[in-house]
């Protein structure tokens, strides 16, 4: 068996934690390949090293040198260094400012922690680095080149038993550092897992996996033991923050399944993600509840609409014009919803539907601002009768007026849109229906 582990940001905190984490690496031999984020909050109120690095980009890209968030930053690791009984890392923190001040790239810069964490542990447990600017190569086009980035780390591996692997970048087509988007080590470890066939994949971070809905709007919600791929990307793009959204590419492919576990509660279990043909159905029609506010409808109505060719296509049109993706497109005989990201659309709304109008001529537009969707998920839903009745009833009775739905195409998820501020209300409604009842 080879287990791929990655460690979050707070179990590379400090000397304590990263201890925490050999520990975990020393009880299991099946625990071979490691990939380890950049050092997280210790506290509360800490900043994380990957922000420091972008504040010191900041500072480099305005003075040419490296200021006082570099200080910060290399107080961290010789911080890190001293409480793991290791020789001071002055000199490859000061070579790593020059670089810095050299390439003066954003990627490359918040890709230090990464780097320099990396090479910490592998000191630390005397197991080989290897530098994922040498195995993680993306195309011109910037995307991950899984290909050659599964060839060459699994070269790159090949006669080693154990290897530590920072998370989080790789090097793109012009032969310069590229990171992923924030909370990338993630997909680095999915890669790692893939490049090496592993047999499981295990992120280690500071929760014991994914919760039937968020915390912050329900008291003490369920544990989810068992997702699909699917189901957890349907959580995860609607904001369940567990593990990053993009990181089940790699894995699903190659039916790796994936265990969320807890640096610091080492004994929970945890939940594990598997492909559908490997998943147990638990009885339960819902598995997580997950959402998301600030969106903003547009909805165009038109009679005779279902027969007038390329009218979707003229107002997608529009929005590709301005370089706004939209998240669905709930659509009726005569009526179309287009939902948006508030945020991205915000500062042209009215320009794009000025457009809208020129170019798709609809009977009527309506603006909708301030929308929460809350996605309803399981794969129990579509093997359960009356489950649509039971959720629009259990709205209904909390108060809540629908905006929108979306059943999608997936058959595992209903996406539900109401206003900003009857979003936790929304939650809480839904959630007491299909997890504090009984009956399911
Ligand atoms: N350190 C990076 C971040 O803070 C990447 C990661 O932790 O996954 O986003």
């Amino acid at each position: 068996m080879i287990k791929v582990c990655k460690f979050g940001g707070t179990s590379m905190a400090d000397g304590t934690t990263v201890r925490r984490v050999a520990a975990i690496l020393e009880s299991d031999p099946e625990r071979k390949y490691v990939v380890v984020s950049a050092p997280g909050k210790r506290y509360g109120a800490d900043v994380k090293v990957t922000d420091l690095l972008y504040e010191t980009h900041a500072e480099v890209a305005e003075t040419g040198k490296c200021g006082p968030s570099y200080m910060k930053v290399c107080e961290r690791f010789e911080s890190v260094a001293r409480e793991l009984g290791l020789p001071s890392p002055a000199e490859l923190l000061a070579e790593t400012g020059r670089e810095i001040e050299r390439e003066k790239s954003a990627d490359f810069t918040a890709s230090r922690g990464e780097y320099l964490c990396a090479r910490l542990v592998s000191g630390f447990l005397g197991v080989p680095f290897v530098d994922a600017r040498d195995v993680v190569k993306f195309t011109p086009d910037g995307k991950l080149d899984g290909p050659r980035t599964f060839a060459l780390t699994a070269a790159a591996l090949a006669g080693k038993e154990r290897a530590v692997l920072p998370g989080f970048y790789g090097e793109g087509a012009d032969g310069k550092v590229k990171t992923f988007s924030r909370g990338g080590s993630d997909i680095s470890g999915a890669i790692l897992a893939r490049a090496v066939g592993a047999d499981l994949y295990e992120n280690w971070t500071d929760v014991s996996g994914f919760l039937a809905a968020d915390p912050r709007v329900v008291a003490s919600p369920a544990p989810i033991e068992m997702l699909s791929y699917r189901e957890l990307r349907e959580l995860s793009y609607m904001g369940a923050d567990v593990l990053h959204s993009e990181s089940i590419f790699p894995v699903r492919e190659a039916e790796i399944p994936v265990r969320i576990k807890n640096t610091f509660r080492p004994g929970d279990e945890g939940t594990l993600i598997v492909p559908v043909s490997r998943y147990r159905y638990t009885g339960r029609a819902v598995t997580g509840i997950a959402g998301k506010k600030n969106f903003t409808v547009i909805l165009l109505e038109k009679a005779l609409m279902n027969a007038e060719i390329g009218f979707t296509y003229r107002v997608l049109e529009v929005l590709y014009r301005h370089n706004i993706s939209f998240e669905h497109i709930p659509s009726g005989i005569d009526t179309m919803s287009f939902v948006i990201d508030s945020e991205a659309i915000g500062g042209v709304l009215d320009e794009v539907c000025a457009e809208i109008r020129a170019a798709a001529r609809p009977d009527s537009m309506r603006v909708f601002n301030d929308i929460a969707l809350i996605a309803v998920v399981g794969h129990g839903m579509s093997r359960t009768i009356g489950i649509s009745a039971r959720l629009f009833d259990a709205i209904a009775r909390a108060g809540v007026n629908v905006r929108m739905i979306d059943q999608g195409s997936s058959e595992i998820d209903i996406i539900v849109g109401v206003e900003n501020a009857q979003y936790e209300r929304t939650i809480r409604a839904v959630y007491e229906e299909f997890f504090d009842k009984t009956d399911d």
